[in-house]
């Protein structure tokens, strides 16, 4: 049973490393943070260096979902079901004060956080945020990807789902 576990250990490891180094985004753009969504994905950045520079514009392609902008009410069911298209396992990047908490807009139309429909891994603060804070929350969320299990044995998949 130890050595499992050791086994098991060392394979969530490779796993992790592997995961975090192919991230594949999803932006979803709605708004004006969309331009540092484009900044950040120049050569300037060079966002290849973590292995996060080629969006897929399919969510059934994408691991990582970029909710980049101001998410309506109206907007909402529309995410959820972005995210729902996605294939585990998946994140989700809350860009910019408006993704986060609806950032100035405090009005009847603007949900208060895309939190209040999806599970959001990292937030990244600013109106907009710079790129080098996006390239920052990349890195963070690396560090989280490492450290999770990685269950993809069928005996893991069973324990997971009886835990
Ligand atoms: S956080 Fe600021 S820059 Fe980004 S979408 Fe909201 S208002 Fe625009």
């Amino acid at each position: 049973m130890a050595m499992m576990e050791f086994l098991t250990t060392r394979k969530d490891e490779l796993v992790g490393w592997v995961r975090k180094f192919s991230l594949f985004p999803y932006p979803f753009v709605t708004a004006c943070c969309g331009m540092e969504f484009m900044s950040v994905s120049s050569t300037l950045y060079d966002t290849d260096r973590f292995g996060a520079a080629l969006p897929r514009f399919t969510p059934r392609q994408s691991d990582l979902l970029m909710v980049v902008g101001t998410i309506t009410h109206k907007e909402a069911p529309v995410i959820k079901k972005v995210y729902e298209q996605m294939c585990e396992p998946k994140w989700v990047m809350a860009f910019g004060a408006c993704a986060t908490s609806g950032g100035f807009y405090r009005n009847y139309a603007v949900l208060q956080g895309v939190d209040k429909v999806i599970p959001v891994d990292i937030y990244v603060p600013g109106c907009p945020p710079r790129p080098e804070m996006v390239i920052d929350a990349i890195m963070k969320l690396q560090d989280k990807i490492a450290g999770e299990r990685h269950p993809i044995l069928p005996f893991e998949k069973q324990k997971d789902r009886e835990a």
